[in-house]
């Protein structure tokens, strides 16, 4: 049997950096334990444009529809914000996530107990925390139409419509059910039923999916105001949240700062089954690519490689191998290396980012 494919695109500003330690990372799972990987790379944003003048070639995009799993680092930076619209680097991942159809935007809200003194929160409330938002990627308010600003009278009316069909919220709640079974088999749903007729839909076919198909599965709804409260008061009570895209755009930002850094924080957008079972997938770390720290060796790899871990989970049914990794990462965080966005105002001498690549590797080593 052929190896797992990966396609890699690092991108623009510190997305090359941080992907250099992914790298690193594949290469030790593929020496050290056997997981050998496909990996191809190439261009994608501004590096893209400046080789072939499009953020994205339609070669890239056919790889990235052909791979298992797409791992990205970061696009954008100040040389691209004058090019026009069409061609700026950001194009180039709008249309990965769009023509690879990828509908469940995963954002984990994970907390490291060596960082739980970096939240806004209390300590005990975060400590440990390890929650999953599901949010719907690619219909509702977003989307929906009409949109538009039109003039009645004498004044402005701003118009978007909520919209959601039956199968938009019956595959995003699939996802959420299949991601709950890889952990603790327990889902919430969030919507506003109370005040939207799009919310009792999604209330109906979220319980209907559930009843039909995972009835295993610990299911409850919630109101997604009530969710924004109880997130802040309790947010371990949840393990998997699913709910649509403009609730997820403010609760997944919401949860995933209760963590710390930015530095930190990784993502994965899913669209349907290939022939081969997986889903598409693309990987990304949340952070852009930070060009006022760009070259100078000072990015968090961290948010990168637990991309990557999430990537051992949801794409390669490697759960086991990905919490190797996230556990590695515990342990250089408990032995007390800081990049320089994890420091505060300590004072310490922060390490480079390969350096925590390299302490990284050390604590895998230290786990065979
Ligand atoms: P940013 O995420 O790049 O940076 C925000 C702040 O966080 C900066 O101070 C940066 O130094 C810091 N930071 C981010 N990632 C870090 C890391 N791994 N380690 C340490 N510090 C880190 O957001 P921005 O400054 O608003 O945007 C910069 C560029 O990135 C823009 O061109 C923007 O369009 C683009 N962007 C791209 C993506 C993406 O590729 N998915 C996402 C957001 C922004």
């Amino acid at each position: 049997m052929s190896n797992p494919s990966l396609l890699i695109l690092p991108g623009d500003g510190i997305g090359p950096e941080v992907m250099a330690e992914v790298r690193r990372v594949i290469d030790w799972f593929g020496d050290k334990r056997g997981l050998k990987f496909d990996v191809s790379e190439d261009l994608v944003g501004g590096c893209a444009y400046d080789a072939h003048g499009t953020p994205l070639t339609d070669e890239t995009m056919a790889k990235a529809q052909e791979v298992d799993a797409v791992l990205l680092g970061a696009v954008g930076g100040p040389k691209y914000d004058k090019l026009d619209f069409s061609v700026k680097p950001e194009r180039g991942l709008l249309r990965l996530r769009k023509e690879m159809d990828l509908y469940a935007n995963l954002r984990p809200a994970q907390c490291f107990d060596a960082l739980a003194d970096f939240s806004s929160l209390k300590k005990d409330v975060v400590a440990g925390l390890d929650i999953m938002i599901i949010r719907e990627l690619t219909s509702g308010v977003y989307f929906g139409e009409p949109r538009g600003i039109i003039k009645e009278g004498n004044e402005r009316v701003g118009i978007n419509t909520q919209r959601y069909t039956e199968s938009e919220i019956a595959r995003v709640a699939r996802s959420a059910f299949e991601m709950a079974r890889k952990r603790s088999n327990k889902v919430c749903s969030m919507e506003k039923a109370n005040v939207m007729e799009s919310g009792i839909l999604w209330r109906d076919v979220v319980q209907e999916i559930h009843d039909a198909e995972y009835p295993d599965v610990e299911l409850s709804h919630m109101y997604a105001d009530a969710g924004a409260m109880q997130l802040t008061r309790w947010p371990k009570q949840f393990d998997v949240i699913v709910t649509d895209n403009l609730f997820g755009d403010l609760l997944s930002d919401l949860a995933a700062m209760l963590t710390g850094s930015l530095g930190m924080l990784p993502s994965a957008s899913l669209g349907a089954p290939m022939a081969n079972g997986r889903p598409k997938a693309l990987y990304e770390p949340v952070h852009g690519s930070a060009p006022d720290i760009a070259g100078q060796g000072k990015a968090n790899p961290i948010a990168c490689i637990l991309s990557f871990a999430m990537a051992l989970r949801y794409s390669f049914d490697k759960g086991d191998e990905a919490t190797r990794l996230e556990q590695a990462i515990e342990k250089v965080l408990a032995e007390g290396y800081r990049t320089a966005d994890l420091l505060g105002e300590e004072g310490k001498q922060p390490v480079s980012t390969t350096e925590m690549g390299t302490a990284i590797l050390a604590a895998l080593d230290a786990s065979l």
